[in-house]
Order: C-alpha cells, then structure tokens, then sequence
C-alpha cells in the first residue's frame, strides 16, 4: 500500500507486478529492500536506501576523536560438554569475589566482570557454549569479543570442540585455547595440540598463531595466565569505546521475579548507563530502577564492557536484542510501539533468509554474490565428496562457500549458524532433530534433505544458473 502511493500506481499494479515474479503478497505486507527493488524497477523508479530506519533505529552518538577509551574484553567460553567450562566460569568468579564483599556470595546473572591480579578487568558472558553465543549473533548481537575453547586434557578434540572453533571462526573473533584438567594422571596435553594442529589450529608452542594454557578448573592452575592471555589478545585488539556518552549495549538474559519485575541482565558496550535513564530495549522501555553488579551490589552507573542486572523494563527483552538510552519516556514508547508493530507483522514478512529458489531472484536483481552452505552427513566420506563438489560449483559470479561441515544429524546449533550467517543446509542421508526443525521453520531456514549425492549437486548447480523450477 505504502509502495503504490510512493510509486502513484494502485496497490493491484504492484501486488500483480509481485505475482509476475512469483511473490504472493498482501497489501499490508512488508517487503525486503530487494523486491522493493525490483518492483520500483517495474514503474521505473530507481530506489536509494538510507543506511537506517529512522522510525525503528536509534541512531548511535558519532564517537568524536579523542573520545575513545580502552575498555575490558568480553569473553565467551565454549567447547564439548563436560570439559569444564562451567566449571572455569566458576572458578574465575568464584575467586574474584573476596569473603565480606557484599556478603561474599555470587549469583548467576549470565554475565560477570572480574579484575585480574594485573589490575585490569575482563567480563564474561556466563552462558557457556556455541549455542547461545550464535543465537545471539543471529539476532545481530556482536558482544563477545575473544573466545576461550576448553578441551579436556583426558579426552580429545571432540565434535563439539569442533564446532565450537567453527562459529568462532565464522564470526571472525579471535580463540585461545585452554587445556583443562591437566590435574589428572591421564591427562595428555600434547595429545590435544596434535588433535588441534589436525583442525587447522596451531598452538604458539608449536608454532601457530593460537594462544595456548594449560589450565585446571579444579585447582585454579593455569587460570591467572589465562586471563593474562586473554588481556594480551585485547591488547592487540586495541579494544576502545567512548564512556562519556549515552549508553549502548546488549540484552544478555531477562527473567520475570515476583517481587522485583523484569530483571534484565545487561552489557553496556558503549558509554555509560545511569540510574534513572530511559532505555529502550527491543520493543520494550522503562527508567533504570536501580542497578546491581553480580554480587548484588547497588551500581549507581555502569561503563563500557560493564554487565549489570537493572530493574525497570516493561517486559522480558530477548537475548541479543540491542539496547539504547533515550532522551524521553515518550520517544522511547513510540518506538518501542513500531518495533512491537513490526515483530506482529514480520509473521507475513517476505523471506528473510536464503533458500535455493530465492536464489534465481537475487542474481537476477545482481546483488547474489556468495552462497554459504552447511553439509551435514551420516558418513565422512559422503560428507567431504558432497562438500568438494559444492565448492567446484563457485562460478566467476557466485562463490560457493562451506561454512560447516560435519558428520550427524541437523542440530539446533547447524541452525542458529545458518540463520546467523545466512546459509541453506544440505543434509545427506540424515535429517534434522526436532529442535533443529522448529527453529528452521521460526527462522525460515532451508533443510534440503537428499538421498543421492548426484541431485544434491545438480539442485544447487540449477539454483545457481537460476533454473531449478519453484517446489510448492
Ligand atoms: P561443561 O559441561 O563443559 O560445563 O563441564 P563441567 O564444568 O560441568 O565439568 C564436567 C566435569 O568435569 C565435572 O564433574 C567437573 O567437576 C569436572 N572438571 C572440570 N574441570 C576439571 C579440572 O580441571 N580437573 C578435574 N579433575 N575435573 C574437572
């Protein structure tokens, strides 16, 4: 409706004109900036976007030279399960918090800060695994700044070791890797470089660019020259943000308490969060209430790299959802209306995210350059002969790229990196688990499920050369 009045041609024109390119839309329908594209093309217009959406975005403060500070790393900590990450997340808070301080007793608010023995601070995302790190990055999130892989020292670089290093990969921030439980008689540390420098990650010792510590989450070993580690990768990070300004950030987690409301858990990216300011959180608001630490201690204002819980939003904000201080109550409302108006609506949204039939409709419009895909298989031999195949396919135009591969059924988390990195997943002789299967369908991801190698290949090479005729 609103495309035909900016065009001055009736709402019929455009809803045949979408027909005619194999779009069925309804007249109250959102369209992608694409189709607006192409449609606008149809009547001759050519159409220029504006890098953001006054009525949903909050505009950042421009960050003026010299404002810029250096600020704390952010670090997540991922590998396979029962390696020990919940255990070194532990550990490192556990120690950080001297007896009397605030009744010596820390929570789980999914995030904490702690000040090494070097005087400087480094915060931590205290939802260990790949899972939660991606879903987050899939709704546009990019808090953690470094990455921590833990590999038990007894075990071996496992699967979920392996995608561990692939979503951090993926999301191009930097690993160091933490050799666990090297208290035990059977651990066998070198045993676990080889396994790495087989994955494509060599360590410092062995030559590689990996930084590397044995560490026991058990005894504490290793623990301070970790986050000594972690402090040098910053440093070479050279991470900054500009306190002095209103503040931005990330929703970590939100939980409903009876007496307190909504309690946000939250990380201040940018600038510095007040009690008292408006803030505007996905497509809910509210004044900070009060402020607390994750020992429960009052803060009165909270800096870069610094998580809090706050009190004082409307309602439970999704994890990964951005945060803003705004100048009023009332501007924080209207927008916090239009976003809810957009999240009803986005149910009858055109199609987000690739698939292979949209793929003839993005190279015909030109802006179709790569094709990120995830093969998944039930043997590894399949698993490499489908990936290899794939890849020959890249034309001069369109570069196929294999983000993840594996052996095994779909997971949830094959899905939440397909919606973070927009790719289709091509799964041969297995399928998806019935997580994996409900998020695709939330997200709009595409499963293609294939018993012959040899129509796998072909579905994608037709794809590609805009031929593979619509499925219904
Ligand atoms: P997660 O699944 O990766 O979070 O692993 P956990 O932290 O739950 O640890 C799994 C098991 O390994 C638990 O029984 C821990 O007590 C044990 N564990 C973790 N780190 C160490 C360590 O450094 N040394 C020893 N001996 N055991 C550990």
């Amino acid at each position: 409706n609103d495309l035909a009045s900016l065009l001055g041609v009736s709402v019929n024109d455009i809803i045949s004109t979408c027909m005619s390119l194999g779009m069925f839309v309804s007249i109250n329908q959102r369209l992608d900036a694409e189709s607006i594209t192409i449609i606008a093309d149809e009547f001759g217009f050519a159409v220029e976007f504006t890098t953001h959406d006054d009525e949903v975005d909050v505009a950042e403060e421009e960050d003026e030279e010299g404002t810029l500070i250096d600020r704390a790393p952010i670090v997540t900590i991922m590998g396979h399960v029962d390696h020990g990450k919940t255990s070194l997340l532990d550990y490192i808070r556990d120690a950080s918090v001297t007896e009397g301080e605030a009744g010596g007793i820390t929570q789980h608010i999914g995030a904490y800060d702690v000040m090494t023995s070097s005087g400087k601070r480094v915060a931590f995302l205290d939802t260990p695994g790949h899972e939660a790190f991606t879903a987050m990055r899939a709704r546009g999130a990019k808090i953690t700044d470094i990455v921590i892989i833990v590999v038990a020292a007894d075990d071996d670089v496992m699967p979920q070791t392996k995608e561990a290093i692939n979503h951090a990969q993926v999301a191009g921030v930097p690993i160091i890797i933490a050799i666990n439980k090297v208290d035990k008689p059977q651990a066998n540390p070198d045993k676990i470089k080889e396994a790495l420098s087989q994955n494509n990650i060599l360590v410092e010792d062995w030559g590689g660019k990996y930084q590397c510590q044995e560490i026991s989450a058990k005894t504490g070993q290793g623990i301070e020259d970790l986050l000594e580690k972690v402090l040098l990768e910053a440093e070479v990070l050279e991470l900054t943000a500009n306190p002095n300004k209103k503040a931005v950030g990330s929703v970590i987690e939100a939980t409903l308490d009876k007496g307190r409301g909504y309690v946000t858990t939250m990380m201040v990216q940018s600038g510095t969060l007040n009690v008292g300011d408006v803030v505007l959180a996905g497509s809910f608001f509210g004044k900070v209430k009060a402020m607390f630490d994750h020992t429960g201690k009052k803060l009165k204002k909270a800096g870069p790299s610094t998580p809090l819980q706050m009190l004082g939003l409307d309602g439970a904000a999704q994890a990964g959802d951005k945060f803003n201080v705004m100048d009023t109550d009332r501007e924080a409302r209207e927008i916090a209306t239009k976003r809810e108006q957009i999240v009803r609506e986005q149910s009858i949204r055109t199609k987000k995210h690739i698939t292979l039939d949209e793929i003839g409709r993005r190279l015909a419009i030109g802006s179709f350059k790569e094709l990120n895909v995830i093969v998944k298989g039930d043997v590894d031999g399949s698993v490499e002969a489908l990936s290899d195949s794939l890849l020959k396919l890249s034309t001069s135009e369109v570069q196929v790229n294999i983000i993840h591969k594996g052996v095994g059924q779909i997971s949830e988390s094959d899905v939440l990196l397909a919606s973070a990195s927009d790719a289709v997943i091509i799964g041969f002789q297995v399928r998806p688990s019935g997580g994996a299967k409900k998020i695709a369908e939330k997200d709009e991801i595409e499963i293609r499920l294939y018993s012959i190698i040899y129509d796998a290949i072909n579905d994608v090479k037709d794809a590609m050369e805009g031929l593979l005729a619509p499925t219904v």
